[in-house]
């Protein structure tokens, strides 16, 4: 597996593995820098949070743009973490890259070719989610995209295809941890929140990717769920998330790996 290099601290290699947390978007400065510190406490070293929101609705919450960016800054200068949000379209790509430790390219933009053409002349790490609609190899070709320019710093995100079944919100595909894995180098974070859509099926979905061998995980936490502006039923408390971490942290021992 590559190496890839998140900051001048952590780095994700085949012994470890990453976890990222943080709300779905980020909202004010309280709720972000406050469950920063939280996670923090338990372990955490990489922040997530949305700025740039993809909504299927145009009258849903859009994120708070460049002003959540700054928000995602203040919670690493206090906090020491690691920040990774989405970028959603090449216009954006400045600034997002000037706050963000890791680009998140989300399902949605999976296959958009000219923002990942555009994203591969950056020389920060990368998450590339896979599109819900799109097969591994679909994934596969898109990343070759992201290194056409030689930057390897490159992280595939399984966060749930669509088919028929309707009980969740997608279909979680364990699957393409092992073929990924066989097919190649790059590490294989998994996204349990999207796919269970509510928040009692996210820890499950969680340890099954763990136990199969995924490097990583990224899970939407939130201060307060009920509250949230975005995917407020998925959201997992900070206690909920606590019990996950100790959880995910029994199965690494098993293989070997130390959490980061
Ligand atoms: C997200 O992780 O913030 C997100 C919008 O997820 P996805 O692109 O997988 O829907
Ligand atoms: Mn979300």
């Amino acid at each position: 597996m590559v190496n890839v290099k998140i900051n001048d601290e952590i780095s994700l290699t085949d012994e470890r593995f990453l976890m990222i947390a943080g709300p779905c978007s980020v909202e004010d400065e309280e709720q972000i820098v406050g469950v920063a510190k939280e996670l923090r406490k338990i372990g955490v070293n990489v922040l997530r949070g949305g700025a740039f929101k993809p909504r299927t609705c145009p009258d849903s919450f859009q994120g708070l743009g460049e002003e959540g960016l700054k928000l995602l800054a203040k919670a690493r200068e206090v906090t020491g973490m690691a920040i990774i949000t989405e970028v959603m379209d090449i216009e954006e790509l400045p600034v997002v890259e000037k706050y963000s430790d890791i680009i998140q390219i989300g399902s949605r933009n999976s296959q958009n070719f000219s923002l990942l053409k555009r994203v591969s002349r950056e020389k920060k790490p990368v998450l590339l989610k896979r599109g819900f609609g799109n097969t591994v190899d679909e994934l596969i070709a898109s990343s070759k995209y992201l290194s056409m320019n030689g930057n390897h710093n490159i992280m595939f995100s399984e966060r749930g295809i669509r088919t028929f079944e309707q009980s969740t919100r997608f279909t979680l595909d364990i699957s393409a941890i092992p073929v990924l894995h066989e097919k190649t180098d790059y590490p294989v974070i998994i996204d349990p929140s999207h796919p269970a859509g509510v928040n009692r099926y996210v820890e499950p979905l969680a340890l099954g990717g763990t136990a199969a061998g995924a490097d990583g995980l990224m899970i939407e936490v939130h201060p307060d769920p009920s509250k949230a502006l975005s995917d407020a039923a998925q959201q997992l408390t900070v206690p909920q998330f606590r019990e996950l971490y100790t959880k995910v942290q029994r199965i690494n021992t098993v293989l070997g790996k130390t959490m980061i």
